[in-house]
């Protein structure tokens, strides 16, 4: 399980988080959802230490990480974003091998071995040896995430993984995303995608300005919002 608690970041005077609590336990999708500027992004760079949270608490499995190298909690986390950053000079095999060669300290065959598994969950093997160019924006977002799978995370974070890509390849991503939510993965994904959120989440955590406004199972905060925050977000996304 990953959990935060009291979680506050401030940019100069500006406070960005203001006592934010989440809490994932393994093999379950938290989905946040809120405002442009309600602190998600933030939240998630503050729990993979990106940020030094100023006050709060980032346990894994019961244990706080505080203490530790921020590059060991980096290594257990796999993150994909809006932009892709695949090295474009290097093929999409070499993209994916490349952590595990470097960071996991496999040789040159095993890592080629794990890229072309890992290539073949997203549905991408017969891609191995191209270059992300030749890939549409929705395959190469599957090679980011395949790239992030093949460190072997304990959870994965996705912060907007969809919103970059044209409509029609959103849905291939979605997929992959709840496919890897249904086989086990522990996940929290920022996203506008409110279908997604509803239907595969098993906790959704609305922000607001800092702070977590209302959280729960899928129903109750998409049709038993508590707050007027929140059902006027809803009226403007649903
Ligand atoms: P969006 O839906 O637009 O991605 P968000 O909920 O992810 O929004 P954040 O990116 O977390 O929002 O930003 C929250 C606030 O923190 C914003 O007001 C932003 O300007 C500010 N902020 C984010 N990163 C920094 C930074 N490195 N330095 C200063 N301010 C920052
Ligand atoms: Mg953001």
């Amino acid at each position: 399980s990953l959990t935060g608690t009291g979680l506050h970041l401030a940019f100069g005077r500006n406070k960005i988080l203001r006592g934010v609590d989440i809490h994932v336990d393994a093999g379950t999708t938290t989905s946040v959802i809120g405002p442009s500027g309600s602190g998600k992004s933030t939240l998630l760079r503050v729990l993979n230490r990106l940020h030094e949270p100023d006050a709060g608490d980032i346990l894994l499995d019961g244990r706080s990480v505080l203490g530790d190298n921020p590059d060991r909690l980096r290594q257990r986390i796999g993150m994909v974003f809006q932009q892709f950053n695949l090295f474009p000079h290097r093929t999409v095999a070499d993209n994916v091998a490349l952590g595990p060669r470097k960071l996991r300290g496999l040789s040159k065959d095993e890592a080629r071995s794990l890229a072309l598994e890992q290539l073949d969950l997203v549905g991408l093997r017969a891609k191995a040896d191209s270059r992300p160019a030749n890939l549409s924006g929705g395959q190469q977002q599957r090679v980011a995430i395949a790239r992030a799978l093949a460190m072997k995370p304990e959870i994965m974070f996705f912060d907007e993984a969809t919103s970059a890509l044209d409509p029609e390849l959103v849905k291939g991503v979605l997929a992959l995303m709840a496919d890897l939510a249904s086989g086990g993965m522990s996940m929290i994904v920022v996203t506008h995608e409110m279908g997604f959120a509803r239907t595969v989440s098993d906790t959704v955590l609305f922000m607001d300005g800092g702070v977590v406004v209302e959280t729960g199972e899928p129903e109750a905060v998409f049709d038993d919002p508590q707050t007027d925050r929140l059902r006027s977000f809803l009226s403007q996304v649903l």
